[in-house]
């Protein structure tokens, strides 16, 4: 473990991407870095375990990243939350508002057992928009959101502010 380790400084902005005004938050730089990307994980798990989830559920696509290797050092199991038409069973979705139009994000329909605890995962918290569809979803089947946990925060999109109101408990590495 490196507690003294700076994520931050392996993040990557790059400008105007994926439209012009836009600074992206880039994590692949972290994730190519041995020591980044192990200490991002286990950091994600001590603070996931806190909550004592039954599953690790990821949103698409850089959630996987980081929700799959948290399952597997926690030892849980993984569920994907995918954009719509990835996951080929039945599934159950929700529509969600985007700054301009609307996304779906889609579950495989018994992937998570009622009255399980899950902690959701995604690398970047903005808005907090994908991360409330992803929990209204797992309210629609029965589960218990017990915290999101993401690699980056943009604070001044108020994300935070809007997951709290909610009620949902949140943690962030990078802020
Ligand atoms: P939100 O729904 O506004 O909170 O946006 C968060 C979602 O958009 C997450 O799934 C992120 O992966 C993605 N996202 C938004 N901005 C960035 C960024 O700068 N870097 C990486 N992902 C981003």
């Amino acid at each position: 473990s490196r507690p003294d380790l700076d994520l931050a400084a392996l993040v990557r902005t790059i400008p105007d991407f994926p439209k012009p005004g836009i600074l992206f938050r880039d994590i692949t730089t972290l994730i190519s870095d041995a020591a980044g990307f192990s200490e991002s994980v286990r950091r994600l798990s001590e603070r996931a375990s806190v909550y004592r989830p039954d599953l690790i559920v990821a949103v698409e696509a850089r959630g996987f990243l980081f929700g799959a290797a948290m399952a597997s050092a926690m030892g849980l199991g993984l569920v994907p939350v995918r954009k719509a038409g990835k996951l080929p069973g039945v599934t159950v979705g929700v529509d969600y508002e985007l700054e301009y139009g609307t996304d779906r994000l889609e579950l495989h329909e018994g992937a998570v057992a009622q009255g399980h605890r899950v902690v959701l995962v995604d690398d970047l918290l903005a808005t907090g928009g994908t991360i409330l569809a992803a929990a209204e979803l797992m309210r629609n089947v029965g589960a218990e959101v017990a915290a999101a946990m993401f690699v980056i925060e943009l604070p001044d999109l108020g994300g935070s502010k809007r997951l709290s109101a909610a009620g949902l408990a949140c943690e962030t590495l990078i802020a």
